[in-house]
């Protein structure tokens, strides 16, 4: 049966490029990055590269991109990072209700430790309320942390107008930015932001390997203590072969960005026009058109999300119900919930995010699809 994968925010498969470049990595130039020796060297300079290929996609300088292990560690980092550094200034971290679980539950552990964290609400299409935020600042605020795309919803945040809210105050702003690097052209200069996570799997690069933006001369304490790698901010030998997968990755969709992000907003529209129009009773969530450029997601009212997929998986569709991390968890999605969407509706949401080999003919057997198996769910 040919598979027809629809699920490209819960991880990509990686690309043929990407899989090239890192091969020589293991077997090859296997040598540890900081060992003298030529291999050694070989695999210092494949760093550099990558490093200068991440920053140049998002408008740093290469010394501010540390190579970690994944999108939450790379959150991890710097929320704990920041909070720790700047303890003595004060203890209050602003995030909002609809963030990734690397960022809620990293905020929930600074809890217990004595910080103080403030959940912002958001609105019915997933907004936060910027003037509510305003509201929340304190002298004692040392960190906000605010999604720049939601996974589950693709709604984007107004990333540009927060960052200049923080730093008229001084605060550090940290963006979890892994939904969107990849599918939305940004500098993080002209968007305000000091700190930025991405995670190579959810851009055709490998999984395990993900990357943090540290502005220049923004205090983050590590996390994780051992060798000196990273500029001492990330122990650990470096993942030669995922950092080079990483780098070739970015590099890949920054240089075809436009027509890249061009397909994939056509294959979401298509989407969304044929299904409103097939099944005029559904729901999308998130903003119409400040959304991620292949995010959909949609309600069906009195459907069982997870009845669904499994109607969908005997035709060969992968897509997701909320997102990936929730799914299986047995709770309701907490972004639906912040978005106020009633049960009825949020148990029956299905989220597609589209790639780089999805074709409209796809599409068509997506809502061909639906349009076959919704009413027979519904009775
Ligand atoms: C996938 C994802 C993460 C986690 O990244 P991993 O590399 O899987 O740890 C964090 N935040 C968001 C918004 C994500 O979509």
């Amino acid at each position: 049966m040919k598979i027809r994968y629809f699920d490209h925010a819960a991880t990509t498969p990686v690309g043929e490029n990407v899989l090239k470049a890192m091969l020589p990595y293991f077997c090859e130039e296997y040598g540890n990055a900081s060992s003298i020796y030529s291999i050694g060297r070989q695999s210092r300079k494949a760093i550099i590269e990558a490093r200068k290929k991440v920053a140049q996609a998002i408008g740093a300088k290469p010394h501010e991109i540390y190579f970690t292990s994944c999108g939450s560690e790379s959150d991890n980092l710097a929320i704990k990072g920041v909070s720790y550094a700047n303890k003595n200034k004060g203890k209050h971290i602003i995030t909002s209700k609809i963030e990734h679980p690397a960022v809620l539950n990293t905020c929930k552990t600074l809890e217990q430790q004595g910080f103080e964290v403030t959940y912002l609400n958001v609105d019915e299409d997933g907004f936060v309320d910027l003037q509510e935020l305003v509201n929340s600042i304190k002298p004692t605020t040392i960190l906000i942390t605010i999604m720049f795309a939601n996974n589950e919803i693709g709604t984007i945040e107004p990333i540009e107008e927060i960052g200049k809210i923080a730093h008229k105050k001084g605060i550090v702003f940290h963006t979890d930015c892994v939904q969107a690097i990849g599918n939305v052209r940004l500098n993080v200069n002209e968007l305000n932001i000091d700190l930025l996570s991405m995670s190579a799997h959810k851009f055709y690069g490998p999984k395990g390997i993900g990357a943090l933006y540290i502005r220049e001369g923004i205090e983050v304490e590590k996390i994780q203590d051992g060798g000196h790698q990273e500029r001492d901010k990330r122990a650990g030998t470096e993942n030669v072969a995922e950092i080079v997968g990483l780098g070739e990755a970015i590099d890949e969709i920054y240089k075809n960005y436009d027509g890249y992000n061009k397909k994939l907003t056509d294959l979401r529209d298509y989407y969304i026009q044929k299904v409103q129009a097939k099944i005029p009773t559904c729901k999308l969530n998130g903003d119409r058109t400040k959304r991620l450029p292949g995010n959909a997601n949609i309600s069906f009212p009195n459907v069982n999300a997870q009845e669904l997929l499994i109607e969908l998986d005997k035709k060969g569709i992968c897509a997701s119900a909320g997102s990936a991390c929730s799914s299986g968890s047995g709770n309701g999605s907490h972004v639906l919930t912040a978005i106020g969407l009633p049960i009825s509706l949020a148990n029956g949401s299905l989220r597609t995010t589209f790639g780089k080999e999805n074709t409209m003919e796809d599409v068509d057997f997506l809502v061909n699809s639906l349009v076959e198996i919704i009413p027979k769910l519904q009775k």
